[in-house]
C-alpha cells in the first residue's frame, strides 16, 4: 500500500482549503470504499482530507416539508431516523439491504452518493479498464460480465452503479450541496451521476475539490406506499443484480403519482420517468405495472453473461409495484 499524508480537517473551510482541488488529495470520510481502492492500487491519493469531524451529522426537516440531510450522517443513522422511516420508508428500505451492519455503521451520505464501481476490472490494476486508467480499453466487454449493467452502458464501459441508497434518492428527488473552492452551489441528484459516454472516468458532475456537505430530500408524496425489493445471489451483504425502488400513490382507484427507480442495472442510479409518466391516471393493476415495466427496460441491452438481468428488472419493479400498492393509502 502506498503512503498518503492524512490531515483531520476541523470545518468545511479548512476541509476545502487543504484537499487543494490539485488531484493529489481525496476526502475520507468512512473510509469503507477508499481505503480499499487504495490498498488495491486502484485510487492512489498523495494526501487525505479527513472530514469526520466536520459538523455536518443532522437530519432536520426543514419549513417546506423537505428533509436536509449532513453528509456525514451514517447510513446506520439515517436508515433508523424517524422522520426517515415515518415520511421516507423506501430510503430507510434501501440502505438496509445494503452492504452489512457494521459498513453501515462506518459508511457515510457523502461517501455512499460517491461509492466507486464494484467491476471486477476496474478493482484488479492488472486489467485494462477505461475508468481507472483512460483509453486503456474494457476487459468486461468480452470477459465475465454477468454483474454488469443494461442500461446506459456505451462501447467504453458497462459497469454498473452499486449504491442501494442512491436508486432511493433518484426516485424521491433530492438537491444536492456541494462546497468547493469557487463556492457552494446545489445541484439536482438525477444530474449528478454522469453517465459513462466516452469518458466513463467522469463519474460526477463534481469540481476538483468539491465536498458534498448536504443532501435535501424533496417534500414526501402523502399517501404514497413505497417498497424497495433487491435480487441478489445471497440475502445480505451483497450488490444488487437488479432492484426497483417504488412509490405509488392511489387515489379514486387510480394512480395520482408514481415513483420508479432501478439499481444494479444500470451504469448509474436509474431514474426510469418513462415509466412513472406511463403509470399517472392508471388503475394500480399488474397489466399496468407490466407495461411501465417494459418501457423502463426498452433500450435495455445486455452482453453474454447478463441478459439474465432482463426479465429479473422486469420481475423486480413489477413486485415493487404491486407491494408500494399495498402499502398505500388510497384517498
Ligand atoms: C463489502 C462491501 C459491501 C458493500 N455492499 C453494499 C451494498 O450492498 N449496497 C450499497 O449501496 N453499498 C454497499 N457497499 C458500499 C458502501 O455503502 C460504501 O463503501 C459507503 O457508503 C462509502 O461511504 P464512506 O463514508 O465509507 O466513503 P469513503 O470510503 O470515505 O469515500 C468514498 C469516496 O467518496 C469520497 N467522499 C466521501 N465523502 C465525501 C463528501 N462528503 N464529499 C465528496 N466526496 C466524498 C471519497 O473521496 C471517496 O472517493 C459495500 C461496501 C463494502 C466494502
Ligand atoms: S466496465 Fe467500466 S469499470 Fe469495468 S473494466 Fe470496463 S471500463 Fe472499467
Amino acid at each position: 500500500m502506498r503512503s498518503f499524508a492524512f490531515t483531520p480537517a476541523e470545518s468545511v473551510g479548512q476541509a476545502v482549503s487543504a484537499q487543494g482541488g490539485d488531484g493529489d488529495a481525496a476526502y475520507i470520510a468512512g473510509g469503507t470504499t477508499l481505503i480499499d481502492l487504495v490498498k488495491l492500487d486502484v485510487m492512489r491519493p498523495a494526501r487525505m482530507v479527513g472530514v469526520n469531524r466536520l459538523p455536518l451529522n443532522d437530519v432536520e426537516r426543514l419549513d417546506d416539508g423537505r428533509l436536509r440531510v449532513g453528509a456525514l450522517v451514517t447510513n446506520t443513522e439515517l436508515a433508523h431516523h424517524p422522520l426517515v422511516t415515518a415520511h421516507f420508508p423506501l430510503l430507510s428500505q434501501a440502505i438496509l439491504a445494503g452492504a452489512s451492519t457494521q459498513l453501515r455503521n462506518m459508511a457515510t451520505t457523502g461517501g455512499n452518493i460517491m461509492q466507486r464501481t464494484r467491476c471486477p476490472y476496474f478493482r484488479d490494476a492488472a486489467a485494462a479498464c477505461n475508468k481507472r486508467e483512460p483509453g486503456s480499453g474494457c476487459d468486461a466487454l468480452d470477459g465475465i460480465n454477468r454483474m454488469h449493467a443494461i442500461l446506459g452502458t456505451s462501447e467504453h464501459c458497462i459497469a454498473a452503479h452499486p449504491s442501494d441508497m442512491c436508486v432511493a434518492l433518484a426516485a424521491l428527488g433530492a438537491t444536492l450541496t456541494l462546497v468547493g473552492p469557487h463556492g457552494a452551489r446545489e445541484i439536482a441528484f438525477g444530474d449528478f451521476h454522469r453517465l459513462p459516454e466516452d469518458r466513463p472516468d467522469r463519474e460526477h458532475e463534481i469540481e476538483p475539490g468539491e465536498l458534498i456537505t448536504h443532501v435535501t430530500l424533496d417534500s414526501p408524496v402523502e399517501g404514497a406506499g413505497a417498497h424497495y425489493l433487491k435480487l441478489r445471489d445471497r440475502a445480505s451483504y451483497e450488490f444488487a443484480l437488479a432492484s426497483a425502488g417504488a412509490m405509488i400513490a392511489v387515489e379514486k382507484g387510480v394512480i395520482r403519482e408514481a415513483r420508479l427507480a432501478l439499481g444494479g442495472v444500470g451504469t448509474r442510479p436509474w431514474h426510469a420517468q418513462e415509466a412513472e409518466q406511463a403509470l399517472r391516471g392508471q388503475p394500480p393493476e399488474t397489466v399496468n405495472f407490466e407495461k411501465a415495466a417494459g418501457i423502463a427496460l426498452r433500450d435495455a441491452s445486455a452482453r453474454q453473461h447478463n441478459a439474465f438481468k432482463i426479465p429479473l428488472a422486469r420481475q423486480a419493479i413489477v413486485r415493487a409495484l404491486e407491494k408500494a400498492t399495498q402499502a398505500a393509502t388510497d384517498s
